[in-house]
């Protein structure tokens, strides 16, 4: 970025290097982590902007300090364009990351040592729905449901059995790893079945809900939370909605419950994000992320490799690479050296211990955001099948390396 040259470049050298290197990285690989994307130079540069400078504890117009005439503008507009994106009652932006807006829903609807059902970290849930390293496991009594062994998709009727028995206060749903769609309805149906509140996490598939490829949590959730940054290619944060009776409530908890001052200039990256998701070219992104994962999926399985659940219904999918005699560590490494970036993932019922797991993580929202389609889906599945399948040959390395230049020149990120 021209601007980190100029203004970092002279007062700190070893950051403005580090920065440009990273650039670089970026441009030259291709990244397949499913939770990240690359925002527009918009995003960008509001977050870069003045508003960093600014205290404002409180909401629009009810601030504890002066001179909040102008962030209100913003934070207000933010608040209206993501209620319209999903059609809520409620909104506060001010959650500063996923995690933050997850412990705030917390903060306001249930006590300390309550019982909460959340999805299984193992089978796809995250580290803020019940794992024992994270404050949601500790302050709270989690238990956990999962996927049915043969389908690998969430067994419902056994979450209602175990509902029944457990009685929670609350029941989350929501994932950083499924590949399928989330039944809300059914959701519904058992939270009211036991007296529970529901809360969906839609960190994951915001963007998809808000093109409506993925049916929206709203008018089930009496919570839903999420992430700016991944499929809504925000900048990095959260945000909460609920329905009007909840709101004063969800406001304490994020503010003064969890945290301090907002970040202003984050807020309006937020409205700058919400403002591109209300546009068609938005949903054509999205429809081209689901359409990109299906055509990597297939291209996936005819080489060989097997995907939890078999198969996506939206941007990531869980790819098995046992049938490549690899473990989920090794995968990440040899794609790594193809200029491929994923995460390893433990798949249901992994075997393998969580540093080393079965699988990997794969999702389309940050290649699809550089430029690629259908035929480059195709390459890029070739690129790894071929470094899966011969990672011990340097010629078939050098091959799949040279697919994934080809494609990396094919569609220059941010000019480079
Ligand atoms: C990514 C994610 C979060 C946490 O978001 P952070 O911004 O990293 O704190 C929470 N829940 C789910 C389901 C996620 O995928």
């Amino acid at each position: 970025m021209d601007y980190i040259e100029k203004y970092v470049g002279p007062v700190d050298p070893e950051v403005a290097a580090a920065i440009a290197k990273e650039e670089f990285r970026q441009s030259q690989k291709l990244e397949l982590i499913a939770s990240e994307n690359f925002v527009s130079r918009a995003v960008m540069a509001a977050q870069g902007c003045v508003m960093t400078n600014k205290y404002a504890e409180g909401l629009p117009g009810a601030r504890y300090y002066g001179g909040c005439e102008h962030v209100d503008v913003v934070e207000d507009i933010a608040r209206e364009r993501v209620k319209k994106i999903f059609h809520a009652e409620h909104a506060n932006v001010q959650p500063h990351s996923g995690a933050q807006a997850n412990t705030a829903v917390y903060f306001a609807a249930v006590k300390p040592g309550d019982t909460i059902m959340g999805m299984n970290l193992n089978h796809g849930g995250h580290l803020t729905h019940g794992s024992k390293v994270n404050l949601s496991g500790k302050y709270f009594n989690f238990v956990d449901y999962g996927v049915n062994p043969e389908t690998e998709t969430i067994d419902y009727d056994q979450l209602r059995e175990t509902a029944l028995q457990a009685k929670p206060k609350m029941i989350v749903a929501g994932a950083s790893a499924y590949p399928r769609t989330l039944d809300f309805k059914r959701f519904r149906e058992i939270a009211d079945e036991v007296g529970a509140l529901l809360f969906v996490d839609m960190a994951h598939i915001a963007g998809l809900v808000a093109a409506e490829l993925h049916p929206s949590p709203v008018p089930y959730a009496d919570f839903v939370a999420s992430t700016t940054h991944k499929t809504l290619r925000g900048p990095r944060g959260g945000f909460i909605l609920c329905r009007s009776d909840w709101a004063q409530k969800v406001d304490k908890a994020v503010f003064p419950g969890i945290q301090g001052g907002p970040l202003m200039h984050v807020i309006a990256a937020k409205a700058v994000c919400f403002k591109e998701a209300l546009s068609e070219e938005f949903n054509a992104y999205q429809q081209n992320i689901v359409n990109n994962a299906a055509i990597l999926a297939k291209g996936l399985v005819e080489n060989g490799l097997r995907l939890v659940s078999g198969g996506t219904d939206n941007h990531l999918m869980l790819v098995d690479v046992r049938p490549k005699d690899l473990t989920g560590k090794n995968a990440e490494a040899i794609l790594e050296s193809v200029n491929i970036t994923v995460n390893k993932n433990a798949i249901p019922f992994d075997p393998e211990k969580p540093t080393v797991t079965s699988g990997i993580r794969v999702g389309t929202p940050a290649v699809t955001s550089r430029g690629l389609k259908g035929d480059d889906m195709k390459a890029m599945a070739q690129a790894i099948a071929i470094a899966l399948s011969n990672p011990d040959s340097p010629d078939k390395l050098a091959e799949a390396r040279a697919i994934v230049g080809q494609l990396c020149a094919k569609y220059p990120l941010y000019g480079i």
